[in-house]
């Protein structure tokens, strides 16, 4: 959470907790009455501030090659069914395929009556999404995420009989394209773990999906491997729940995969360093004792209890997610402090009524209705290194760039002047320090902020098992910090 949003516990705390000091009001019944008064007024408002705290509990249902993790599945949805809380399977679309073929109406139906989720069609199958995208751009990247992935989408609706709330990438195959082909399967959440983009341990919106990403110190996860380890994490878990009361409410993202608790390895270690074996030479994974397993429900059982016990902390899926959250569309009554901001820096801003992104405050800087816009598909350069513009240059370019939007639903690279051009980022600022009067505009430029919150490193953040060796993809990176400017702190309602 920016600075300028304190907890209202913080704001009581700065106030001075004792008004008459010694001299004048002397008396020590009454300034141990005050105390007492004071004492209660900090509980009442302690506790009417504590915010709610959502628990999202998914389970990335992938493993197509071991039938044992079919059980596992089955089993995790009907112990969490008795225990009252309803988890995200985020399903694989050949996974999906694979329980139709054997035969497995059970565990179809039993985690039909949880939410549905999608996890790609088929997981680890070379080329993995984040490989076949990074020599892509925006456009020509979605519409090959699309062919290739829209199959296990239809697949999940004809099997499971919804369209999936949410996806998350295998491994950390992950691609910004991905964000535009899933808002047109109709896919609203982007529900998952990984490092390249974040905004405060919390959910965010990006890409025009609520994002529940990067979660930091509210990512928790019980070791299935060792009972004894879980007192800790049931510290770690209360410490977080606090943390998120005080600071008006908040999510704890909280993940396993089904085939982990009746094997030791992962089943898709076949297609390791871009290995792409035939089918006939797949290996089953190594497995558990049934002990074994048994301890790993268990721990997740204790686990679910632990959080239920918890007063104001409820189980959420990410379909229900996204009804708890603002709508992403604002419309800005006051413009001059997002024009003060924007003139600055190109980020999201936080204030008392919303939290606006880089491309909400542009369009409201251009005087348009909110709508849900993409980044730029590219990053432009400006052409323009003069100091000034006249005024009907740049209005004429204003009204270019408000017809680019409304045409595209997405923000241009660049602005024409003439026949020079502006890069969105010193067009932005430009517009945004514009008082509209002059006789010349004078130009300025921008300060993408916004990309702090993009991954540098292209190899740590895509590094997986799975993923040839050594691979990177500093291109996917560049593309989100263009789509940087839809990135803001999702609110809940
Ligand atoms: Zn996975």
């Amino acid at each position: 959470m920016p600075p300028n949003r304190l907890p209202a516990k913080n704001r009581i705390f700065k106030t001075n907790p004792f008004p008459f000091p010694n001299s004048a009001f002397n008396h020590q019944s009454l300034a141990a009455l005050l105390r007492l008064l004071l004492a209660l007024l900090l509980l009442t408002a302690a506790l009417a501030a504590k915010g709610p705290v959502y628990v999202v509990l998914w389970f990335d249902t992938e493993d197509y090659i071991e039938p044992a993790a079919d059980d596992a599945a089955l089993r995790i949805a009907t112990d969490l069914e008795n225990l009252g809380v309803r988890a995200t399977f985020k399903v694989v679309g050949e996974k999906a395929r694979v329980l139709e073929a054997r035969g497995r109406r059970d565990v179809i139906r039993a985690l039909s009556r949880h939410d549905i989720g999608y996890h790609s069609n088929f997981h680890s199958f070379q080329p993995t999404p984040a490989l076949y995208l990074c020599d892509m751009g925006w456009l020509d990247g979605a519409a090959e995420f699309d062919r290739r992935e829209r199959p296990g989408v239809v697949d999940l609706q004809r099997i499971f009989g919804v369209t999936p709330s949410c996806y998350g990438q295998p491994g950390s195959s992950w691609g910004p394209q991905t964000y535009r082909a899933l808002l047109r399967m109709g896919i609203p959440v982007y529900l998952d773990e990984g490092e390249q983009v974040g905004l405060d341990d919390q959910p965010f919106w990006f890409g025009g999906m609520l994002n529940v990403f990067h979660m930091g110190r509210y990512l928790i996860r019980p070791s299935l491997d060792d009972e004894s380890l879980l007192p800790q994490t049931f510290e770690k878990f209360d410490r977080a729940a606090a943390e998120l009361e005080a600071r008006g409410g908040g999510v704890i993202s909280t993940y396993f995969h089904p085939t982990e608790f009746v094997t030791t390895a992962f089943w898709d270690l076949n297609f390791a360093k871009g290995a792409m074996p035939e089918r006939s030479e797949w290996k089953n994974p190594p497995r558990r004792t049934a002990e074994e397993s048994e301890r790993c429900y268990r721990i997740l059982t204790k686990y679910v209890e632990h959080a239920k016990a918890r007063a104001g902390l409820h189980f959420v899926t990410a379909r229900e997610l996204r009804l708890l959250y603002e709508s992403p569309l604002v419309r800005i009554a006051d413009l001059a402090p997002i024009a003060r901001h924007m003139a600055e820096r190109q980020t999201f801003l936080v204030t008392d009524a919303a939290a606006l992104s880089a491309a909400d405050m542009l369009q409201a800087l251009l005087g348009m209705d909110p709508v849900v816009v993409e980044g730029p598909s590219s990053r432009g350069e400006s052409t323009d290194h003069d100091k000034e513009v006249p005024r009907a240059a740049f209005e004429h370019a204003k009204n270019q760039a408000r017809g680019f939007i409304r045409a595209r639903l997405r923000l241009p690279a660049e602005v024409w002047i003439g026949s020079k051009k502006l890069s969105l980022l010193d067009f932005a600022a430009t517009l945004a320090a514009d008082g509209g009067t002059s006789a010349a505009v004078v130009l300025r430029q921008g300060n993408p902020e916004m990309e702090k919150y993009v991954a540098t490193d292209a190899t740590r953040a895509f590094d997986w098992p799975i993923h040839p060796e050594g691979f990177s993809a500093p291109q996917l990176l560049e593309l989100a910090r263009l789509q940087a400017w839809t990135l803001k702190p999702a609110r809940l309602k």
